[in-house]
């Protein structure tokens, strides 16, 4: 709820205090649990700091994350928990990692690598912990024999394979997924993703996927949040927005998927300009400098994230006005 993570911006000893770097500004929403929920955006939108706040890898500036825990109604605001009293929820919210060779330590076989969050957190000891690394690795697709080798000896889809085993070592109810299969080739992306989708449907788990492969999101996901400078700009079934979008951006970003049609004549909207600055963001929407649909009020009023319909929301003067074009709209056959 509300959710804030800004850098910086403290005052110096003289003069003003500079504006802060508002990589997460204020972002509410909800996961369901078993669900897997996207969030996409363009690198720096601020999506991998929200993800990180979510597994408290990063402390928040501001706002909550409520949390209801395992066989309890009332919820928990982890933003608010720190040291000791954030253990058990640790276990709870795990994380996968974009870059399967720099999040593997080097100098540790697999044993260690997967065995030492279940020691350190009191899950196992001894044989049993053995026991558990040879099934996990077994559940991942990989062999309990190899569990004395190093992170070396694998490829880019097993050491995946290996950081997933990791994140499930504490048997965690939530994952984030921090862009899990942007750095490993087509054919191993679509294995990767599989298992997920496996191990969701095997232990209930919840996944909040961060990604900006639109077309990954729309295979896994089940509804999807669009960040845009540390901001929600469009939430939605995943169905619904790429069929239809609501806002400029969601639409710009969806022209820019490849398409495998040869009779496909979709243009891709490029869009005008970089990211904006997430210190100086510009006066009233903050994607006016780069939307085709711009009018003189998107310049001065920034728009509120509102229900336009029930579970869609957006953050746009003109969404109920703009027919937008949805992911299919502009393939002809001919
Ligand atoms: Fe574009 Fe205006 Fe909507 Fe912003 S509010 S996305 S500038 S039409």
């Amino acid at each position: 709820r509300q959710l804030k993570k800004h850098y910086g911006g403290k005052k110096p000893l003289f003069g003003p205090a500079p504006n802060p770097l508002r990589a997460v500004d204020g972002i509410s929403f909800d996961v369901i649990e078993g669900e897997t929920f996207g969030i996409v955006g363009e690198s720096g939108c601020g999506k991998t700091t929200l993800g990180r706040c979510i597994a408290r890898a990063l402390e928040p500036t501001d706002g909550q994350m409520l949390y209801r825990p395992k066989d309890e109604k009332e919820p928990v605001d982890l933003a608010r928990l720190k040291g000791k009293a954030l253990r058990p929820y640790r276990l709870d919210v795990q994380m996968i990692f974009q870059d399967p060779i720099s999040s593997l330590n080097p100098r540790m076989t697999l044993l260690d690598i997967i065995g030492e969050p279940m020691i350190v957190n009191g899950l196992a000891k001894g044989a049993e912990v053995k026991r558990r690394v040879g099934e996990l690795l077994e559940r991942v697709g990989l062999r309990a024999d190899h569990m004395s080798r190093y992170p070396h000896a694998f490829s880019g889809g097993q050491r995946q394979r290996i950081g997933i085993a990791r994140a499930l070592a504490l048997n965690p109810r939530v994952i984030v997924c921090d862009e899990p299969v942007s750095a490993l080739d087509v054919s191993v992306q679509a294995q990767i993703l599989n298992l997920l989708q496996d191990l969701q449907t095997e232990q209930n788990l919840t996944y909040l996927f961060i990604a900006h492969d639109l077309g990954v999101v729309e295979y896994l996901c089940d509804r999807v949040a669009v960040m845009y400078v540390g901001e929600i700009v469009e939430l939605s079934d995943t169905e619904r927005l790429f069929d239809k979008p609501l806002h400029p951006y969601t639409e710009a970003l969806m022209s820019a998927v490849p398409e495998a049609n040869p009779y496909s004549v979709r243009q891709p909207k490029i869009l005008e300009g970089d990211l904006a600055n997430a210190v100086n963001r510009p006066d009233g929407c903050h994607f006016h400098p780069r939307c085709s649909y711009c009018v003189n009020r998107c310049r001065t009023e920034e728009p509120q994230l509102r229900e336009l319909e029930p579970g869609r929301w957006v953050r746009c003067h003109r969404a109920e006005e703009l027919s937008l074009s949805g992911a299919s709209d502009t393939l002809v056959e001919g």
